[in-house]
């Protein structure tokens, strides 16, 4: 499994500790069991303070986000994240299935937007996913590309894509689950 390649490989991203923001109790160590398992380290936060300070202290290399939260929202615990070490990915796991939520969360910097409840399979498959395609927006992409105008909209799987403004409206094939989706005429 990736999580187990040694970190001397530098062609690609390797998540090793994860950092699990989740006010709900349950949810919270279920997430942390299920990636333990797995061979993540974890830490978890309970509120935006938590976050920010485990964030600081232990440098985790992947976020796991709830946006509903006492005080700080999942949506301004991401921003001020990405604010601070932006090569860090970031995954929304929400509840809320709306495409407001969904626009919001690309807005402030996420890199993915899963919902509850979730298939464990899929949220393994899809951290690996985004910490590559994360890793590879931050060392692989030549100044040129960056500067392109993208649209940026998330896949229902969960996925973040990047597409040249001029393909909005046009179908295409989302490379993570293979079903069709249509690039978002507006943001
Ligand atoms: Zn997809």
């Amino acid at each position: 499994m990736a999580t187990h390649e040694p970190r001397s490989d530098m062609t690609s991203s390797i998540v090793n500790h994860i950092l699990v923001v989740e006010d709900e109790q349950d949810t919270a160590f279920f997430l942390k069991t299920l990636l333990e398992e797995h061979g993540f380290h974890v830490s978890l936060a309970k509120d935006g303070g938590q976050a920010h300070s485990s964030f600081t202290m232990h440098k985790p290399d992947f976020v796991i986000l709830d946006l509903i939260m006492p005080q700080e929202s999942g949506f301004e615990i991401c921003e001020h994240m990405k604010q601070r070490e932006s090569e860090v990915p970031i995954l929304i796991l929400t509840a809320i299935d709306l495409p407001e939520s969904r626009q919001l969360a690309s807005r402030v910097g996420a890199d993915g937007y899963l919902l509850k409840p979730f298939d464990p399979d899929e949220l393994l498959a899809l951290i690996r996913e985004i910490a590559d395609d994360v890793w590879e927006q931050e060392h692989l992409t030549d100044q040129r590309a960056q500067a392109e105008e993208r649209v940026q909209f998330f896949c229902h799987c969960g996925k973040k894509l990047r597409v040249r403004s001029k393909h909005r409206g046009r179908t295409m094939t989302c490379p993570a689950c293979n079903e069709p989706l249509i690039v978002p005429l507006h943001d």
